[in-house]
């Protein structure tokens, strides 16, 4: 009973010493794996700042006209993001670019670069990155991040930077957010926050319907095509035997999840 009570002070505590501290919102949160979390931003916020970061990428870089290419994107998305327990609004949108690259914004928003078609080979590897990248959103990566890094603004300050003129500070926030080569930053996402979205992605996959022991050839076949043209999203996602392990090791309660899905006819059939 006395631990009970000293770490209900502790909690206290720390809760009176964030909320004296004027960081404001605080919230003693837990990432969908059970993991604590210091979130400071209010999610409304973060769904701001990922709405305006896609919007700029939007003017930036050219979206695929391509029919047969969207509908296959959109149908491996959709079917990952039926099988979320909480439903939203999302949107998809294929860029036209070389390098293997995907990324996931708060505020539902989610780009696959073409290149990624060429290392992703069929529809169940495609679902292994994108579920990853939901699973970044999901487990609220980016707002731990600017939580720690970024303690000292406020969210409107943020929010006003990021909207704004280009500046380091902008580009520092969009790489919070998660975003890479498309703002000329690469922050990548610590172990703790990678294997956390492997096993998100890994567990969505399955429950859709798509086959989770393909995400360990996505990654053989990332680390294949390393070398001399090495796909963007290396860069920021080693596919080491560390990944590649620690897929292995949930594989068996995600090959239940996709056992189940199958019998209640989730299949989907994406054609490229
Ligand atoms: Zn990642």
């Amino acid at each position: 009973m006395r631990s009970k009570y000293s770490s209900l002070s502790l909690r206290t505590a720390v809760k009176a010493s964030v909320i004296s501290a004027a960081v404001l919102l605080s919230s003693c949160a837990t990432s969908p794996l059970g993991r604590h979390q210091l979130l400071l931003m209010p999610d409304s916020q973060m769904d701001e700042m990922g709405i305006t970061a896609y919007q700029q990428i939007k003017t930036e870089q050219s979206v695929s006209r391509d029919g047969t290419t969207n509908n296959y994107v959109n149908c491996v998305a959709n079917a990952l993001l039926g099988a979320l327990e909480k439903q939203g609004n999302w949107e998809v949108n294929v860029f036209v670019d070389p390098s293997a690259n995907a990324f996931a914004l708060p505020g539902g928003k989610i780009g696959v670069n073409s290149g990624l078609l060429d290392v992703a080979q069929n529809a169940d590897q495609l679902a292994a990155v994108i579920g990853h990248e939901i699973g970044h959103v999901q487990a609220k990566h980016g707002n731990e991040r600017m939580s720690i890094q970024t303690a000292t603004e406020t969210s409107m300050q943020m929010l006003q930077a990021l909207s704004g003129e280009p500046s380091p500070e902008k580009q520092q926030l969009f790489g919070l957010l998660g975003l890479g080569s498309q703002v000329g930053i690469s922050l990548p996402f610590s172990r703790k926050h990678e294997a956390e979205a492997d096993i998100i992605g890994l567990q969505l996959m399955a429950k859709a319907g798509f086959d989770p022991r393909e995400s360990v050839s996505l990654w053989q076949n990332m680390a294949k095509a390393g070398g001399a043209a090495q796909p963007e999203f290396l860069s920021t996602h080693p596919a080491n035997s560390t990944r590649i392990n620690g897929l292995q090791h949930h594989m068996n309660d995600a090959m239940a999840l996709y056992n189940n899905a199958k019998s209640s006819g989730k299949s989907p059939q994406c054609r490229r």
